[in-house]
């Protein structure tokens, strides 16, 4: 009988947000080198910063090519983040997940929000550090925003704090390898919930209907 409540696993779709400094890159990058989750690699008009390559941390494009996507359907989601568009292609991340695979996608408040609309089942992660001077800190460190896109990135994390308690879940970075373990079971812990095991639901109801 336990083959009978075997079924082919779908994977989850989970959103990735916070205040830009909050290590979210780090964070993801970690998921995926320690336990193999799949990134979805977005497209931007931001130009690359050193070291970034087309393809690998983002799909470069104009802003012509970038509403060339957006109206031919292309996109999950996007939206402008600081001067410049950001957006989620479609195709990879459904593949993904028909293939079990579990997708992060690492995308600002706007944009989750908007997925969160048309896919209600994913989950909705945001991660904080543990204060505001922390943050500054963590930019300032990072070297690669001048003093001005520093002072808009965290203006706009004042006006993200309004929206945090939209999110389903809430995690500190505070110690890197503490965030990456916990987001690791928390996301394993998703495949529990009862929208992730409407075939389980099925089969161990079928079973027992059959049993008698
Ligand atoms: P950065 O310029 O620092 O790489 O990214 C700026 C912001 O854009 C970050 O908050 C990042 O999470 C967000 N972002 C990256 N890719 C996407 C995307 O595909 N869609 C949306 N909505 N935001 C994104």
């Amino acid at each position: 009988m336990k083959g009978a409540m075997k079924m082919p696993k779908k994977g989850i779709i989970a959103i990735i947000s916070g205040f830009s400094g909050a290590g979210k890159g780090t964070v993801v990058n970690e998921l995926v080198r320690r336990y193999g989750y799949s990134i979805s690699i977005s497209a931007t008009t931001r130009p690359p910063r050193d070291g970034e390559t087309d393809g690998k941390e983002y799909f470069f494009k104009t802003r012509e090519e970038f509403e060339q996507m957006i109206k031919e359907g292309k996109l999950i989601e996007y939206a402008k983040y600081v001067d410049n568009y950001y957006g989620t292609p479609k195709d990879y991340v459904i593949s993904q997940i028909n293939n079990g695979k579990d997708v992060l996608l690492e995308i600002e408040m706007q944009g989750a929000l908007q997925v969160k609309e048309n896919f209600p089942d994913v989950s909705l992660v945001f991660i904080t550090p543990p204060n505001a001077a922390e943050l500054k800190k963590r930019l300032i460190n990072r070297g690669t925003e001048t003093t001005d896109i520093i002072d808009k990135r965290i203006a706009r994390a004042v006006e993200e704090c309004s929206y945090m308690d939209k999110y389903d879940y809430i995690m500190v970075n505070d110690d890197l390898d503490k965030c990456v373990v916990q987001m690791h079971e928390l996301l394993q812990s998703i495949h529990f919930t009862k929208n992730n095991q409407i075939q389980l639901i099925e089969s161990i109801s079928s079973n027992f209907r059959n049993f008698i």
